[in-house]
């Protein structure tokens, strides 16, 4: 098997040069952080579980027409994805008060807010990732008004489809945090939604018992969080296979490029 480049480890996720130009790939580890990593831990079965998770829901987004840099997941950890270059931002939408906005204006947790909020913070670990606003973010050029129109326009639009698709598994969509990245086409450059969409940075609560399905079980030492992490997948019906517990493996690039060599089957009529 030949060897990867690794380009990037993160704090839940390591990326990889991909096997063709363009592409990345995304490798999903147990680590937990919290706190701007001052609190570390592990999950375990985590990236097996988000890596299911992310890609069930930028599928749906890609069927919705929300461009993605998801193209497929190649196994248990590991899926492949575009490269992009990152817009240094993390969009959080928000429909019930939660977390850091009712530490920071005093509304009580679980207190529905008058309408989705999006709230823009700057991608910028050492600065504790600070929140932004729009004049910041323009007058920083960290990203163009263009961009920032259509980022907000995903963001609901992910936001309205994700609020009916965990209704339907008996969750509430609290809130959650999105990253998008630029692919260039020659002169011209288009945004894309990055990362991944999972329990680690969606609040997730059950709408009968309000139980937490997230990953503020580990932020706030609550105990059950490999559980938690299941509970969401099973609901969307993810874990049905039994090979879905079982240890991650990494892409062989050398029978991945020989597969790719295969000729494409003709679409069906
Ligand atoms: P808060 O600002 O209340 O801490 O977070 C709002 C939402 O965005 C939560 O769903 C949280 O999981 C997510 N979020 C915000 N910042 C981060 C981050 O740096 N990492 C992750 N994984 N999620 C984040």
């Amino acid at each position: 098997m030949s060897r990867r480049r690794q380009i990037y480890e993160g704090k839940a996720k390591i990326l990889y040069e991909g096997p063709e130009p363009g592409t990345i790939i995304q490798y999903f580890k147990d680590d937990a952080t919290a706190f701007n990593a001052e609190k570390r831990g592990t999950i375990n079965g985590k990236g097996v579980i988000n890596n299911r998770i992310s890609e069930h829901v930028f599928t749906r987004l890609a069927h919705l027409g929300i461009p993605t840099h998801f193209i497929r997941r190649l196994n248990m950890r590991e899926q492949l994805v575009r490269q992009v270059e990152i817009i240094p931002l993390e969009v959080v939408v928000r429909n019930v008060a939660a977390g850091s906005i009712s530490k920071r204006l005093g509304i009580e947790e679980g207190e529905m807010l008058p309408h989705t909020l999006i709230e823009y913070y700057l991608k910028d670990d050492a600065l504790g990732d600070p929140l932004v606003s729009e004049e910041h973010i323009a007058a920083f050029n960290w990203a163009g008004h263009e961009e920032m129109q259509d980022i907000a326009a995903m963001a609901i639009r992910i936001n309205d489809f994700m609020c009916g698709m965990f209704a339907a598994i008996d969750i509430r969509l609290v809130d959650f945090k999105l990253e998008f990245g630029r692919i260039f086409d020659g002169d011209f450059s288009r945004v894309i939604l990055a990362d991944e969409i999972s329990p680690d940075n969606c609040r997730l609560w059950d709408f009968n018992t309000g139980e937490k399905l997230d990953k503020d079980r580990f932020r706030r030492d609550l105990g059950g969080e490999a559980e938690a992490y299941q509970e969401v997948a099973k609901r969307l019906g993810l874990l049905q296979k039994e090979d879905d517990n079982s240890p991650g493996e990494v892409l062989d690039m050398d029978a991945h490029r020989s597969r790719l060599r295969q000729p494409v089957p003709k679409p069906k009529k």
